[in-house]
């Protein structure tokens, strides 16, 4: 056999290319991994032909530096069959580590594969020196090459499909894992050349191609070494114009985010709004049926908070909003729905054993609501009214629970608020029953079915009654006498408020015509204004017009206002009552002492009488803090020069007490009914001066 040798620099070489290689194609397995669509497939190419050819040239140069005593050559066409291999296998352990997934038995067939792969292109890279004799080969030595072949090929695919993914410890790993493989692929290379025997005498049948070995290999390094750092830095730049993609796809995806949070929830209590509680309740539903579940829809509004707003603007108002969602959510459980649905609206989504729970949950609401908040230094007080609707029960889909929840809602508010109340289907029937009742309301003008009764208003204790307060009721066809309280809040609510209120005081003027025709030159009266009308641009119009058409004097007709009312908005209502009272009119604040009037406020109004609100009357001889409240109202309007009237005196001993306490003025069922004028000039013809108390 001949004797062979190496050229050590040459073989060096052939171990960084084969380094260099391994590096490359680990780089293109992980940038194709992650590059999407047709992209991929030019990473894919271009990585099996940068790893095919640091391969095959790895092979090469180790060829070269190989050396027999004979002169040796290599027939070109052969070496471009196993670049073709080298290349070919490549593109096949690129492809597999870039699935999916890679199971064992698809490592165990792909190490198979490529190995035999690597080693064919070895063979046929030595086939091409087309010697002859041919090479003998020692077939435990070649047998050696083709398993550590296999063996490489199947550790590095594993490893490839392990540092696919980013991580910070992926280019230190990847160094590592380039150094194990391209030393594998050398190893295979000189087992497969110490496995070949040349018999003395060969003859190299291509040493005639005449290309000088030592610049072929210069050649062959530099055009490898050039294609690998190419397909390097090309994969490098990628990389870097990927990572940015990806930070914006990121940017974009955090604001597609950010815009779904806010379309689905209340911008100012951050609650879900009722978009995100339709796709919740429709959860609900969808796992109530499916688990023979069961939920309560609640629906809440708060008492009181229309005051708060009017006296201390919106701000506040939405700052209150914002603390009683905090005190709800807080009182439910992480999986229950608190939505926001309307200015002082809420809806609880909550899944329930019993009715019984959703009656403690309702009870817990109401308790911390009714605390006292403190919002920006004030103390504030609202409460809740809560209708509850149970799934299965009372309804069967969204629309039905929530009307009907909301019926029982309205139920509640009438119950006297801060109350729950379980939606009844004879609730369903007062929604109905509203809704023909404002139809017919539009009609009561024209068909003049509204009538005023009279209540007398005395000096303190028991006369001579100083005046009347009209008020108005409605004689319906079918339903009789119906009291103010069931049909102002809906003409306020349709808008039929300010029709109804110039009739209502057209008609009183008209009545105090005749009773001033009659003699009663001494008597004035009361009319009650609704918000409404008192934003109403021509209310002043409307009141100076009416005088005149009956000729009164402004100063027998007295303007009631709500202190809320008188509250809202209050420059604007202070402009109003300071004109009404330059034209001589006198201003009532009504109900005074619900609302949240501020002295200073109270000093510029240009009122003239503070009626107590009737709450404080009713319990007065029991409710020693009630007493309180109205001497202090009492002090208040000496301090200010009001005239002070207490409504809602029902018996004697209220009387008694308040004329004690102060009060200027009385009216109640126990010195007079609200009756029609007849009655009232019979009354009054009857018993002199109403003294039935003294
Ligand atoms: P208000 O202005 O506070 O009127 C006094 C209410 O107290 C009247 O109820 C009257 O009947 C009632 N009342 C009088 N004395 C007693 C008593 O001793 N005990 C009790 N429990 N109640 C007494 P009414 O007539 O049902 O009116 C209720 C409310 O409807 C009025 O409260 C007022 O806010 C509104 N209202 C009535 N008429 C009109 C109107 O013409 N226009 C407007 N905007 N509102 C009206
Ligand atoms: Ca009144
Ligand atoms: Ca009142």
């Amino acid at each position: 056999m001949f004797a062979s040798s190496y050229n050590s620099l040459l073989v060096l070489f052939s171990l960084l290319v084969a380094i260099l290689a391994s590096y490359t194609a680990l780089d293109m397995a992980g940038r194709i991994s992650t590059a999407k669509g047709r992209a991929a497939h030019w990473w894919l190419a271009g990585g099996a032909c940068a790893m095919g050819t640091g391969i095959w040239s790895m092979h090469f140069i180790g060829m070269l530096a190989f050396s027999l005593p004979i002169p040796l050559g290599y027939d070109p066409a052969i070496t471009a069959l196993s670049l073709l291999l080298a290349i070919a296998s490549s593109a096949f352990a690129l492809w597999l580590v870039c699935q999916e997934s890679l199971p064992w038995t698809r490592i165990a067939w792909g190490a198979v594969l490529l190995g035999a792969g690597v080693a064919g292109m070895h063979y046929t890279g030595m086939a091409a020196m087309r010697m002859s004799p041919s090479i003998v080969y020692v077939p435990s030595l070649f047998a050696l090459s083709v398993a550590i072949a296999m063996l490489a090929s199947g550790a590095a695919l594993w490893i490839a499909f392990r540092l696919r993914r980013h991580s910070p410890l992926v280019r230190p790993l990847r160094a590592a894992a380039a150094l194990v493989m391209g030393a594998a692929i050398v190893g295979m290379h000189y087992t497969g050349m110490a496995a070949a025997q040349f018999p003395v005498g060969s003859v190299c049948g291509a040493a005639r191609s005449g290309v000088n070995a030592g610049w072929l290999a210069l050649v062959i390094i530099v055009v490898t070494l050039a294609v690998l750092a190419i397909a390097l830095i090309v994969s490098v730049l990628d990389l870097r114009l990927e990572a940015r993609t990806s930070v914006l796809a990121v940017s974009l995806a955090e604001a597609n985010q950010e815009l779904t949070y806010l379309a689905l929830h209340d911008n100012l209590t951050k609650l879900p709004n009722r978009m995100l509680l339709t796709d919740r309740l429709d959860r609900a539903l969808h796992g109530a049926d499916r688990n023979n579940g069961r939920f309560a829809v609640m629906f809440m509004d708060l008492d009181g908070f229309k005051t708060v707003n009017d006296a201390y603007g919106h701000h506040i108002g939405d700052l209150l909003l914002v603390e009683v969602a905090r005190r709800i959510e807080s009182s439910v459980r992480q999986e229950d729905t608190i939505a926001r649905v309307g200015g002082d609206e809420f809806v609880l989504l909550a899944r329930v054993g019993e009715p019984a729970d959703a009656a403690t949950l309702a009870d817990k609401v109401l308790t911390v609501i009714r605390e006292p908040f403190q919002v920006a230094g004030r103390t504030l007080r609202v409460s809740t009214s809560i209708g509850v609707a149970m799934y299965p029960g009372d309804g069967i889909d969204q629309h039905d629970l929530l009307t009907n929840a909301d019926a029982a809602m309205y139920h509640a508010k009438a119950l006297g608020r801060n109350v729950y109340c379980f939606f009844e289907t004879s609730m369903n029937a007062n929604v109905h029953e509203q809704l023909q009742l404002v139809q017919d309301l539009r009609l009561a003008l024209e068909r003049n079915e509204l009538i005023l009764q009279y209540q007398p208003k005395l000096a303190a204790p028991s006369g001579p009654m100083l005046g009347v307060e009209a008020l108005v009721r409605w004689a319906h066809p079918a339903r009789g006498l119906i009291a103010p309280d069931q049909f102002i809040p809906l003409a306020e609510k349709t808008g039929l408020i300010v029709p109804i209120g110039a009739w209502v005081l057209d008609e009183a003027c008209r009545q105090m015509r005749v009773w001033h025709d009659a003699g009663r030159r001494d008597w004035s009266v009361a009319v009650n204004l609704s918000a409404l009308q008192f934003g109403h641009a021509s209310l002043l119009q409307m009141v100076r017009d009416t005088l005149a058409r009956h000729a009164l004097e402004p100063g027998c007709l007295t303007l009631e206002v709500t202190e809320s009312t008188a509250m809202r908005n209050a420059d604007a209502s202070l402009r109003i009552l300071q004109q009404l009272s330059d034209m001589g009119v006198r201003i009532s604040i009504d109900d005074f002492g619900t609302g949240y009037s501020s002295l200073l406020y109270l000093k510029r109004l240009p009122a003239s009488e503070l009626k107590i609100d009737r709450g404080f009357i009713r319990d007065l001889a029991r409710d020693t803090e009630d007493a309180a409240i109205v001497s202090a109202i009492v002090a208040l309007g000496e301090t200010l020069n009001l005239n002070i009237v207490a409504e809602g005196v029902e018996t004697a001993a209220q009387q008694e007490f308040l004329t004690r306490l102060g009060c200027d003025s009385l009216q109640g069922f126990l010195l007079g009914r609200p009756m029609s004028p007849d009655d009232l000039v019979e009354a009054l013809s009857q018993d002199g001066m109403f003294n039935r108390a003294a």
